[in-house]
C-alpha cells in the first residue's frame, strides 16, 4: 500500500523542475565524459534530434574492478558547462560523496543522480544527503545493485530527510550471477512496488544498464512506456564502439532518436 502519515515523502511534481517536459522525458549522453570534443559533439547531436531533455555524463566512474577508466574528474565539469551554454540542455551527473556534490553544484550541474553502487551504502547516501541539506536540487536515485527495495526506499528517505523534494527513481536492473539475457535483470516487480508505495515518485528506466547491449534497448524502453514510466535514461556516444566505458550498450544520437521515435505511447499520450 502507499506510504502514509510520517512515512509519506514530500515529492515535488516533476514539471516544477523540468517545465518543458516531453513524454517520455529523455536523459541521454555518454557513460563517461572522455574529451571536450566528445562531450560537446554528443550534446550538440542530441540537441539537434529535438528529443532529449537532459544531457547525462559520468565524471567520476565507480568501476567494479580497478585498472579501468575511473572518470575524467573535475575538468569534465567544465566541458559540461560549455555544452550547456552551447545548447541550453540541462546537465545531469552522478555523485557518490560530498566532494562530488560540491564540485557538481559549483559548475552548475542541474540534476544529480546516485549510482547503483552508492545506493547500497547508507553511509554514502547519508553523506550526500547531508551535503545537500537546504539545497533543493533534483536528485535521481538508481536502484541498488541488489534487488533490495527497502535499500532503494531508504536512500530516498535519507534525501527527503535533508529537505529534498525534487526526487525521482531510476530503474537500472539488478545484478545476477552468471550469463543471462540482460546485463542486469529488470525484475519489474521492484519498480512497480516502489511506485505503489510512492505514487508521486517519477520513475525513469535506464535500459542501457539493464540490457548491456544495443539490441534490446528498444524492447526495454517500450516496456517502460507500457508501465507508464515518466522517462528514460539511455547512454549515447558519437562513436559508441570507441567509448572508454560501456561501449557495447551505447548508441549514436541518431540511433537514440530512432528508438524514441519507435515507441508507442499508451494511456492517452502520443
Ligand atoms: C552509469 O550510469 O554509467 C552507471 C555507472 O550506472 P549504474 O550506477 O546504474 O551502474
Ligand atoms: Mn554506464
Amino acid at each position: 500500500p502507499p506510504l502514509t502519515g510520517k512515512d509519506k515523502l514530500e515529492i515535488a511534481p516533476i514539471n516544477t523542475w523540468l517545465p518543458d517536459l516531453q513524454r517520455p522525458l529523455v536523459i541521454s549522453g555518454p557513460c563517461s565524459a572522455e574529451t571536450e570534443e566528445q562531450v560537446i559533439k554528443t550534446c550538440q547531436q542530441l540537441a539537434a534530434t529535438g528529443k532529449v531533455d537532459v544531457l547525462r555524463a559520468g565524471i567520476w566512474k565507480p568501476r567494479t574492478r580497478p585498472n579501468n577508466f575511473e572518470g575524467i574528474g573535475t575538468v569534465g565539469l567544465e566541458w559540461l558547462r560549455k555544452a550547456k551554454e552551447a545548447t541550453g540542455m540541462k546537465i545531469a551527473v552522478e555523485v557518490a560523496n560530498k566532494q562530488h556534490v560540491e564540485e557538481a553544484l559549483k559548475y552548475g550541474v542541474d540534476i544529480l543522480w546516485i549510482g547503483a553502487r552508492t545506493t547500497v551504502n547508507p553511509f554514502s547516501v547519508q553523506e550526500i544527503a547531508d551535503a545537500l541539506q537546504g539545497i533543493d536540487v533534483p536528485v535521481l536515485v538508481k536502484n541498488p545493485i541488489n534487488a533490495d527495495l527497502e535499500l532503494w526506499i531508504g536512500a530516498l528517505e535519507r534525501l527527503s530527510g535533508a529537505g529534498i523534494t525534487k526526487l525521482g527513481a531510476i530503474h537500472r536492473g539488478f545484478a545476477k550471477y552468471g550469463e543471462t539475457k540482460f546485463r542486469n535483470a529488470p525484475q519489474w516487480q521492484l519498480p512497480i512496488e516502489l511506485k505503489r508505495r510512492m505514487p508521486d515518485l517519477p520513475m525513469i528506466c535506464d535500459p542501457s544498464h539493464i540490457c548491456g547491449n544495443r539490441e534490446l534497448l528498444a524492447e526495454i524502453s517500450q516496456q517502460a512506456m507500457d508501465l507508464n514510466y515518466t522517462g528514460l535514461m539511455l547512454e549515447s556516444h558519437i562513436d559508441p564502439d570507441k567509448a572508454w566505458s560501456d561501449a557495447k550498450q551505447q548508441v549514436t544520437p541518431d540511433r537514440l532518436a530512432e528508438i524514441i521515435d519507435g515507441l508507442v505511447l499508451r494511456n492517452g499520450y502520443n
